[in-house]
């Protein structure tokens, strides 16, 4: 019997990579989301790439118990991927509350659904600034810098309790994303940022494209081989791909704890401007950049130790950065109906 994956924020950057590795690997999916940061770009591409049109799709807010309810009768679900959840760092800071409310009420409605397999997407933001890099599973998490990074910490110790408590009616994963970049190979999904990016690789496939007119690297001074910061850029369809093997481990039986936590990069530390100048390279492109102040918030260096999700999953990040850099940029020609 096929298994079914319900995909919340299933319509968003990383939800539809997922949706599309998910099928591609002979789950069923149904797709939630309440549209609040995207369109149906992504969908239609989910569903182009995948050549699926029957992909059930519910437009809906996690927030809304009953509306939750209602999904869980509607279809039989075996596993959750939560994604919905808001992700703006800095409107975080300025309305707290709406991050509050959104991303744990959503969350807890998930649990509350008794589904047994839930699969939660943290970030590698619960490590702070780290005293030791690469970080494992095992680094301490520091106290998060804005009310969406403890959202994210909230949830992780809401689903570690949770399990605890279910006597084994409940298997958890969380999975730590570094730093998602790139679109799928086709062009069809990608990111779709609203307004002025935050992210580094949209402002610089924006800035490219000439949606911006300057790329500004926030800061060249920081204690490392070339003076900016240094981050784990994975792959989204890697990132994606990893949801599929954490997935199955779980609906196979073959998870060790009640609740996994797997960090999902590549191992590989990447400077600011090692990227753009990669990103120019493949390309073929010049970028207009200039150092400005650091931003603040960010730390000097994060990457990821990968061992464990390598060795338990059998995944890893196996796409260069270099095509990576290819697939962001085809995504914005898309985009630009180029
Ligand atoms: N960054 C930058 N210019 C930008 C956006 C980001 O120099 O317009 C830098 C940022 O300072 C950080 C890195 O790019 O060192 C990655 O930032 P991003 O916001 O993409 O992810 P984060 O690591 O903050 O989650």
């Amino acid at each position: 019997m096929k298994k079914t994956v319900l995909v919340s924020g299933g319509a968003g950057f990383i939800g539809s990579h997922v949706t599309v590795e998910l099928i591609a690997a002979g789950y069923d999916v149904v797709v939630a989301d309440n549209m609040s940061n995207c369109d149906l770009t992504c969908f239609e591409g989910v569903k182009k790439i995948t050549g699926r049109e029957d992909i059930p799709f519910v437009k809906m807010d996690f927030c809304d118990m009953d509306a939750v309810r209602r999904l869980f009768s509607q279809y039989s679900i075996d596993a959750v991927i939560h994604f919905a959840a808001f992700k703006a760092v800095g409107e975080s800071v300025a309305e707290p509350l709406k991050y509050y409310k959104n991303n744990l009420i959503s969350f807890m409605n998930i649990l509350e659904s008794g589904c047994p397999n839930v699969l939660f997407s943290s970030s590698a933001t619960v490590y702070g600034e780290p005293e030791q890099v690469p970080v494992t599973e095992q680094s301490p998490r520091q106290p998060a810098t804005s009310p969406y990074g403890n959202t994210k910490q909230i949830c992780e110790d809401i689903l570690q309790d949770t399990v605890k408590a279910s006597g084994g009616a409940l298997r958890g994963i969380l999975l730590r994303y570094f730093n998602p970049i790139g679109a799928h190979p086709s062009a069809l999904i990608g990111e779709l940022p609203r307004g002025v990016p935050n992210n580094l690789v949209p402002f610089i496939t924006q800035t490219a494209i000439g949606k911006r007119e300057c790329l500004s690297i926030f800061g060249n001074d920081y204690p490392t081989a070339d003076g900016t910061c240094l981050r784990d850029y994975i792959d989204i369809v890697d990132l994606a791909k990893a949801h599929v093997y954490a997935v199955r481990r779980m609906l196979d039986g073959k998870m060790e704890q009640g609740c996994e936590v797997y960090n999902v990069g590549t191992g590989r530390p990447v400077s600011v401007l090692e990227l753009v100048n990669a990103f120019e390279k493949v390309n073929n492109l010049k970028l207009n950049y200039k150092f400005a102040p650091r931003r603040a918030g960010d730390v000097t260096a994060i990457w990821a130790d990968p061992t464990l999700a390598n060795e338990k999953l059998g995944w890893k990040a196996e796409r260069s950065v270099e095509d990576t850099l290819k697939s962001a940029w085809a995504w914005e020609l898309h985009l630009a109906g180029k």
